[in-house]
């Protein structure tokens, strides 16, 4: 059984979308899904039954090239397509992330607030009621039990669903590596140690919790429970972030154990996406502590890893004022050996956070410029610059210069780095 036509619906149980993420120019679906054609609405849903995706098309809907979808933390996020061209060169795809709960106005206005994307989970509600008096008795098996599991999977549900998602690993993801927009931010997250070595002034994602290593039984707990919990979906994953904010710290020992145990036990050979990754993020301290075996053994990992740092500024002057207790020597080093580590090792990318915001002392930017263009002596493609806005970015179209004479001059890919959790 393909597909079937009920009451107006298109309803296919079994799609098989592509099996490698790329960076293409128009809305792409992965892995196995189904999906449920309205009139003017198209629904994805995840294996479980969950509803993963809202795409509008013809008159009511704002682009063709653009969608919402859920999350596993049960949020929503709306795919900009921001101007093909124009989010390629801020963010490094063809979409812009744009998030119901955070005001990443950069690319444009609040989606969540237009008649459309409201008029989108309307009909979202009006889909459910109607498979609800469907009868689904005498239907072939595969369209009956597909629309029964999307009933089972009620907003309530899918809410539940996401808090035993926090609670396995121990509380929301706040913030996830920027690298993970190379898998559109599908991944299972796994908690190997909470807190952070810093506890900097000017952070808004912090946990305010000392640095702390969870046990080995606590982690294969938790991967135990994720596969349970992602259940028949699980197929659909490939990539994995080992939380929290600084895994790095960790040790070659237990990310080498979080990372083989999440790749066994979850069976990410068999998923339905090739080319595992592994995200993680990590400190100047971690990054500076780490010996060659660490980065060895990560190499050696079935996965491609990318590690992602804050060095945030190496102007000692922006330092102090968003209260990050490191030197700007320090940060120079740490630069210098990420940039060792990326030409050393083929399967590991480690890159770098840069703060952008108004009210930053004009040294901050300079001091980025040295380590990025003025102490490189050709362009290298690996050890991606990412630039995060703090709250007070000033006039757009400044921003928008300024990121583009930035990313001239750096002679390392320069991003956005924009918010996302889970
Ligand atoms: S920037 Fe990183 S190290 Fe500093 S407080 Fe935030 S999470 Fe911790």
């Amino acid at each position: 059984m393909q597909s079937c036509q009920i009451e107006g619906l298109h309803i296919t149980p079994r799609k098989k979308g592509a099996d490698k993420y790329i960076k293409i120019s128009y809305p792409f679906r992965y892995g196995v899904y189904s999906e449920i054609k309205s009139k003017s609405y198209t629904f994805g849903f995840n294996l479980n039954g969950e509803i993963k995706t809202i795409q509008g098309r013809g008159e009511g809907w704002l682009d063709a090239a653009e969608w919402l979808k859920r999350n596993a933390g049960n949020d929503w996020i709306y795919f900009s397509a921001g101007g093909y061209t124009g989010a390629y060169d801020f963010t490094g795809e063809y979409y812009v992330p744009c998030l119901s709960y955070n005001s990443n106005g950069i690319f444009g206005p609040d989606r969540f607030k237009s008649p459309e994307v409201a008029a989108a989970f309307d009909a979202w509600d009006e889909l459910r009621s109607q498979l609800n008096i469907i009868n689904i008795s005498g239907m072939p098996h595969q369209i009956g039990d597909f629309i029964d599991r999307v009933k089972k999977m009620t907003p309530e549900k899918l809410e539940s669903r996401a808090s035993l998602l926090h609670d396995i690993i121990g509380g929301q993801v706040s913030v996830l590596p920027p690298d993970t927009r190379h898998v559109e931010y599908d991944v299972i997250p796994v908690t190997i140690s909470d807190g952070c070595l810093y506890n900097c002034g000017f952070c808004r994602v912090k946990t305010g919790k000392r640095f702390k290593l969870r046990e080995r039984s606590n982690i294969t707990n938790q991967i135990h429970a994720l596969k349970k919990l992602y259940h028949k979906d699980v197929v659909n994953y490939n990539s994995v972030f080992l939380g929290q904010h600084d895994a790095l710290f960790a040790g070659a020992e237990l990310i080498e154990f979080a990372a083989r145990q999440s790749y066994e036990i979850l069976g990410l050979d068999k998923s339905t996406i090739k080319g595992p990754k592994l995200f993680l993020f990590g400190s100047v301290d971690s990054l500076l502590r780490g010996e060659d075996d660490l980065f060895e053994r990560i190499n050696k990992l079935p996965y491609e890893t990318f590690i992602n740092i804050g060095l945030e500024s190496a102007d000692p002057e922006t330092l102090a004022v968003i209260q990050k207790p490191l030197t700007s020597k320090k940060v120079a080093q740490a630069f210098n050996k990420l940039m060792a580590i990326n030409q050393r090792y083929a399967r590991i990318e480690i890159s770098a956070n840069f703060l952008y915001g108004a009210d930053l002392p004009e040294t901050h930017l300079p001091s980025i410029l040295e380590l990025t263009r003025n102490r490189l002596d050709h362009f290298h493609s690996k050890g991606t610059i990412y630039l995060s806005p703090l709250e007070n970015i000033g006039s757009k179209q400044a921003f928008v210069d300024q990121f583009t004479e930035f990313k001239t001059l750096c002679r390392l890919p320069v991003y956005i780095y924009l918010i996302q959790r889970l």
